[in-house]
């Protein structure tokens, strides 16, 4: 920005200034203007933090070496910053490193001269603007320049005064203003991600609502006043007891709701709940007036309880006017699932075993093909169960309750059991093509697994080429214990198994696994796929993951393909081999080769 007479730059910058919402944004133009107009290499915001700390929040223009004082926190009382704090009016300082304010940290990253100017709302300093110059200024600033500079400070001070009043807005949307809980809307909000995730992972998700027993005693007795505190209490015993992933919520009155994410064991949840009962088992009130407080609780289990949203916290709310009906201090589990945890708990074991026995779950079959031509190059091996009552089950519909209460490592060696005598069927017939098969977490943490697999090889009654089966791992159970993962696949490899990471994409750390890990092939998981079409963000997900598949020699296939569309895009990005309900669905296996009879 040049200086001109009219000052109508400045004007225009200002305006610049005025109209941006955003409040990053907003300071990188104050920053980059400010600089400019004084011949300085950047401008930093420091944020007041509480116990007297200033944090470099925004930082622009300063050379890069020195761009690590990003972030860092100093007391306030420290600096042209601090002394610009307490004087509440900018302080300028032509050579920094002979000043009384010099830092060691700033000398040494080689400032030459600073300007701190407070931002201030309401008559508060908010936070500091501080100027930096890492060569000698050309000019020094005059009054108008420092006159501009508070200006500028003023519009940072209102830009930062409304963000703050939109955080607490948008605080006050998601949640209870007495206990600071979520609110009803977030508590659908996370419930419905609780609920997705639960299906991923294999886990559990624990659904409780409770009430204070005798509250309205309590708030007669005591008065309002004892009575929210009573609320915040409560709120603050239960947040001590769960993790930082649950989620506790106030629907209203005394009435609180908890939602338990990714729960592996159907007892934690149990645990937990207990823990909460005893927690809440209090005296309330002054010494002369002590009442007795106590919690009635009510709770289902999802996917036990594969009920939605909604019915599922009404389910647990039935439970617990079962629990208060009882005479309240207890907790009781819906009803429903109540019956259904009884047999996940015990019978299931034995139904399941039947099941396994009577030839109840069976593999459907879903191809892998060529994207461009449709062949079939694979297959991948989907398990059902044709529930006597329920009819055919897809794995989201039984997995995780096996999970807690299975060993899902007698399922997985099942599926080995079937795949290799469906492989020796297919070769038998002359047809060569990989069945994959997917294993469960507990097989990845199972350090016999590859031993297991090697006798079965071995003991088969018609022996197979091991070079047909391929195994599917969710990536997300090799994050989390990969030394195990890594010892797997590559015992698997030596065997001659191929192996995959399933739902690529989904764990986080996942191109950091296609170098760490030898495998052969990622599937992309099939969210991305589904978004190709309308989100850019995905098709750079899904662009970055082929390109470093092809990087490290991996083969990449992509999930759920269900459009021309897709099918298109991918082609278009170098992606070669697909599944999905485009090209077929799982089918049974005599579906799959309908001219079996013809060697392939
Ligand atoms: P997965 O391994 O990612 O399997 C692909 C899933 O996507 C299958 O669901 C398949 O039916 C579905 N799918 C395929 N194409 C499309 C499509 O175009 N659109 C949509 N919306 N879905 C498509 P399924 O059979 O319900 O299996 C779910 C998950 O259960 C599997 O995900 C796998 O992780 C697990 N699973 C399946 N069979 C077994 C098994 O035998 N053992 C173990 N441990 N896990 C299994
Ligand atoms: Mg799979
Ligand atoms: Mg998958």
């Amino acid at each position: 920005m040049k200086r001109n007479d009219t000052g109508s730059t400045e004007i225009e910058f200002l305006h610049r200034l005025a109209r941006e919402l955003d409040v990053s944004r907003f300071f990188r133009i104050a920053a980059e203007g400010l600089a400019d107009r004084l011949g300085a290499d950047g401008a930093a915001l420091l944020l007041r933090e509480e116990h007297d700390k200033l944090r470099y929040r925004f930082f622009h223009g300063v050379p890069t070496p020195h761009g690590s004082l990003g972030g860092r926190c100093f007391n306030d009382s420290l600096g042209v910053a601090g002394a610009a704090l307490h004087a509440r009016k900018p302080i300028f300082v032509a050579d920094y490193a002979a000043s009384p304010y010099a830092m060691p940290e700033f000398v040494q990253a080689g400032l030459k001269a600073s300007l701190c100017s407070p931002v201030m709302a309401q008559g508060e300093v908010l936070a500091i603007l501080a100027i930096s110059w890492f060569h000698a200024p050309q000019r020094l600033p005059d009054d108008a320049a420092i006159r501009f500079i508070g200006i500028v400070s003023d519009f940072v001070g209102s830009a930062l005064h409304r963000h703050r009043t939109e955080q607490r807005l948008l605080d006050l949307a998601t949640h209870d203003p007495l206990t600071g809980a979520a609110n009803r809307n977030l508590f659908f909000d996370r419930l419905e991600h609780a609920m997705t995730t639960a299906l991923r992972r294999e886990r559990l998700t624990g659904v409780i609502t409770f009430d204070i027993d005798n509250f309205k005693i309590i708030n007669d007795k005591l008065g309002h006043l004892m009575g929210d505190a009573l609320l915040v209490e409560v709120k603050n015993r239960v947040l001590d007891l769960i993790r930082a992933s649950d989620t506790l919520s106030r629907l209203g009155g005394d009435e609180f709701a908890l939602i338990l994410e990714g729960v592996r064991y159907y007892d934690d949840i149990e645990i937990v709940i207990e823990r909460i009962r005893q927690a809440l088992r209090i005296r309330w009130g002054p010494a002369t007036l002590q009442i007795a407080v106590s919690i009635s609780l009510g709770y289902t289990v999802y996917p036990i309880d594969d009920s939605k949203g909604q019915a599922l916290l009404h389910n647990a709310d039935t439970a617990m006017y079962e629990a208060k009906r009882a005479g309240g201090n207890r907790a009781v589990l819906f009803a429903y699932a109540m019956a259904r945890a009884a047999t996940h708990k015990g019978d299931l074991i034995v139904e399941f075993g039947k099941a396994l026995g009577q030839g109840e779950m069976v593999l459907h079959f879903q191809p892998i093909v060529s994207i461009a031509t449709g062949e079939i190059v694979s297959a991948e091996a989907l398990i059902r169960w044709r529930h006597p009552t329920r009819g055919l089950l897809a794995p989201p519909q039984f997995m995780a309750a096996l999970e807690h209460a299975y060993n899902s490592l007698k399922l997985d060696a099942w599926v080995i059991g079937e795949a290799l005598k469906i492989l020796a069927r297919w070769q038998g017939k002359g047809i060569f093509k990989t069945l994959h098969i997917n294993l469960s977490a507990s097989s990845v943490e199972n350090h016999q697994f590859c031993e297991i697999l090697e006798g079965m090889l071995a003991t088969t009654p018609s022996p197979v080429d091991p070079h047909y089966l391929g195994i599917e791992l969710v990536e997300w159970s090799t994050i989390q214990d990969i030394e195990s993962a890594r010892a797997l696949i590559i015992g698997c490899r030596t065997l001659g198994i191929s192996v995959a990471l399933d739902d690529f994409g989904t764990g986080y750390a996942s191109l950091q696994h296609l170098r760490s890990l030898p495998i052969d092939s990622i599937k992309i998981d099939r969210t991305f796929i589904a978004g190709l079409a309308e989100d850019p963000a995905d098709r750079v997900l899904v662009q970055s993951m082929i390109n470093a598949a092809q990087a490290f020699g991996i083969e990449a296939v992509a999930e759920g393909i269900e459009t021309g569309e897709q099918k298109q895009i991918l082609m278009a990005m170098g992606c070669t081999r697909g599944q999905g309900y485009l090209f077929a669905r799982p089918m049974p296996e005599d579906e799959l080769w309908p001219d079996a009879s013809e060697p392939h």
